[in-house]
């Protein structure tokens, strides 16, 4: 086994995406091992560390048996195996791809048939230190930007943070409540109250199957 050729994989599984501008359409989800940030309100710390070796092939098959025309890479953070960016470029042209993304990494050499869903961390995940900003000059128009808020200082932040880096200018802004800290309702209103032209998200699959692992 060619170690160019492997990743580590926490899992494979088959759902409705949750999240970004595809929700609801079914998905092959492809979680990758590992992440070196500890976000606040981080819901898969069990991709920390837990994680088995496979090749490229032995993930294409399992992608190919699940049959959908949506495949999400996730994690963990997918860009900390510097493997993952020749793996998108395998599958880039086979189906839809997203990568699911923290701001930790650079996004430059991902390939740019893949949808780039980047999670730019607010103060309250404890987090904001490690946005790499230079990563804004690569997003596409088709990219996604994505806050997750904890709070209304979060929300504040978020809002200047928009306007300084010109963010709307570059791809979809998405703002979503972290989940059992800031209420949706909240959010909504605020949004709605500054007229802010960002799409308001919650996470769907939460809402269908509760916080549980491989949905
Ligand atoms: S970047 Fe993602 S996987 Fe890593 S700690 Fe933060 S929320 Fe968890």
């Amino acid at each position: 086994m060619s170690k160019n050729r492997t990743l580590m994989i926490n899992e494979i599984f088959y759902s409705i995406q949750g999240e970004s501008l595809s929700v609801g359409e079914p998905t092959t989800f492809i979680r990758l091992s590992g992440c070196p940030l500890r976000c606040s309100y981080c819901d898969t710390n069990y991709a920390f560390k837990d994680g088995k070796e496979y090749d490229f092939d032995k993930i294409l098959k399992v992608v190919r048996d699940y049959n959908s025309r949506f495949v999400t890479v996730t994690g963990g953070e997918p860009l900390a195996q510097t493997n993952c960016i020749s793996f998108l470029d395998l599958i880039a042209n086979e189906y839809n791809v997203s990568l699911e993304t923290s701001n930790a990494y650079s996004i430059r050499e991902v390939n740019t048939n893949v949808t780039i869903v980047l999670d730019v961390k607010t103060p309250k995940s404890n987090e904001s230190d490690s946005n790499m900003e230079e990563n804004y000059n690569y997003l596409k128009n088709t990219d996604q930007i994505k806050f997750v808020i904890c709070d209304l200082d979060d929300y504040e932040w978020s809002k200047k943070y928009i306007n300084d880096y010109k963010l709307l200018e570059k791809c979809n802004i998405l703002f979503s409540p972290s989940y059992d800290e800031m209420p949706l309702e909240d959010l909504a209103n605020r949004i709605l109250d500054d007229n802010l032209p960002v799409r308001l998200q919650f996470q769907f699959h939460k809402y269908i199957w509760g916080d549980v692992r491989g949905k």
